[in-house]
């Protein structure tokens, strides 16, 4: 199984990634192992390592680096996202400009469509939205938001997914948008969800159909991968994809951990599971250069088995006689792709949370090892806050 993983590793990295194998020999130490090559991992390896001075090792046990954002080039050599649609956006500065320094930038701006029978339609909902879907004629913001005020049902207090909706656009399009969508994507009614789910969603009353509004809206020029390896390109980093955490924990390889998996994971599940929820997705091949009008078409209804169906070159803007399209799909069984936000959950993790305070020896970041339904932007900018606390904790070898 070894040798297989290790076939796999020379296979899916570029020559100049130095890699090794899980047998080193003793001497062969770091000060630094680091779980996961996605970006809670890259970015704390690439600090630590081109910042820091520190020798670093990062294992995955995915056969690649980028975590779930990790793109391809499939067979028909069109480039895909394997693990699902990922836009990148943020308001930070900070985080555009330092993710800058490994990837020039396609400018994108996202939207989406909603199929609601036989429309498709803008999601987030707005005027566009209610006029097609009502055959009205709604003709400015403020006769849109007298429609939605009238059909608003206010709810006090705000808790769950459901009010938050409910409280903006009333019972009528929480069915037609967020309601079966919410029960496929969650394996949950909306009422038994955080409002932080579907808040990420605004209500807008102008005709904007973009999915974001963030200040730096854009796609790594080359793709994600292609970032990945320019930032874990460096002498002090040594990448090991194809291999588990459990198979590198005893071999006492660094005096420091840092995880990016799951937070229960590696604490054996000591006090139960946290809950994830699972994706899969199918790939296909069309013999035509576009099949669909938006990067993404969402599937609110419950007749549908998937939540969406992604483009993919409409967000990497490749120019190519065929496309390639994915569906995805929800699950409770696989690999843990979202940390699901309720309160009951929440506790559950806490309990690691206070465990992992106890430990000097290891530290958690990142999406799985913080059981935060964060974007790609909110972990770096977790990565980077990480890696500012270590320095200050540890030192460095080089002066700062
Ligand atoms: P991951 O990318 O999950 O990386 C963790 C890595 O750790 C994985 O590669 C895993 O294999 C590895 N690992 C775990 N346990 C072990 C172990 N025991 N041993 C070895 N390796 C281990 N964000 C946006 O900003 N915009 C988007 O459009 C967007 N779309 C998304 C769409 C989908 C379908 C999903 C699932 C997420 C999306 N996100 C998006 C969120 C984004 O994927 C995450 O914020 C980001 O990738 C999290 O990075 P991470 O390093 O924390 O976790
Ligand atoms: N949502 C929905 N209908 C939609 C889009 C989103 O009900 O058409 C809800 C759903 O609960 C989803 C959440 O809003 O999980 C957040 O949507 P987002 O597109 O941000 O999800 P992600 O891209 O993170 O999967």
């Amino acid at each position: 199984e070894q040798a297989a993983a290790q076939k796999i590793v020379s296979a899916a990295l570029p020559e100049r990634f130095r890699v090794g194998t899980s047998r080193r020999a003793p001497s062969d130490t770091y000060d630094y192992l680091i779980v996961g090559a996605g970006f809670a991992g890259s970015v704390l390896a690439e600090r630590l390592a081109a910042d820091g001075g520190k020798k670093v090792l990062v294992c995955d046990r995915r056969p690649h680096i980028g975590g779930n954002t990790y793109d391809h080039y499939d067979e028909a050599a069109i480039l895909v996202h394997k693990y699902g649609p990922h836009i990148f956006h943020t308001n930070s500065e900070d985080v555009f400009a330092y993710l800058s320094r490994f990837t020039a930038w396609r400018p994108y701006e996202h939207r989406v469509l909603a199929q609601v029978g036989d429309l498709r339609l803008p999601i987030p909902i707005n005027r566009t939205t209610l006029n097609a879907l009502y055959n009205l004629d709604l003709a400015s913001d403020a006769e849109a938001a007298r429609f939605l005020a009238d059909r608003a049902e206010p709810c006090d207090p705000l808790k769950t997914s459901r009010d938050v909706v409910i409280s903006q656009v009333g019972a009528e399009l929480y069915r037609t948008f967020f309601e079966g969508y919410t029960r496929k994507q969650w394996g949950l009614d909306p009422s038994e969800l955080d409002r932080s789910v579907t808040a990420r969603i605004p209500t807008r009353t102008n005709t904007d159909d973009r999915y974001f509004l963030d200040r730096f809206q854009a796609m790594p020029l080359g793709g994600y991968t292609r970032m990945f390896e320019r930032m874990l390109n460096h002498d002090n980093i040594t990448v090991l994809v194809g291999t588990d955490f459990a198979d590198l924990r005893r071999e006492g390889l660094a005096d420091h951990t840092i995880f990016t998996g799951p937070i229960d994971e590696y604490f054996g599940h000591c006090f139960g599971r946290l809950p994830y929820r699972s994706l899969k997705f199918t790939h296909e091949t069309h013999d035509v250069r576009r099949l669909l009008p938006v990067a993404v078409i969402n599937y609110p209804s419950e007749d549908v088995p998937y939540t969406r169906v992604t483009e993919y070159k409409h967000l990497t803007g490749q120019v190519h006689p065929r496309t390639s399209i994915s569906y995805e799909y929800a699950s409770a069984e696989g690999e843990p792709y979202y940390p699901i936000p309720r309160p009951e959950n929440q506790a559950l993790y806490k309990q690691y949370e206070t465990l992992a305070r106890t430990r000097v020896d290891v530290t958690f970041v990142g999406r799985l090892g913080t059981y935060k339904y964060y974007n790609m932007d909110q972990v770096v900018g977790q990565a980077l806050a990480t890696y500012r606390r270590l320095r200050d904790r540890h030192g460095t070898r080089r002066a700062l």
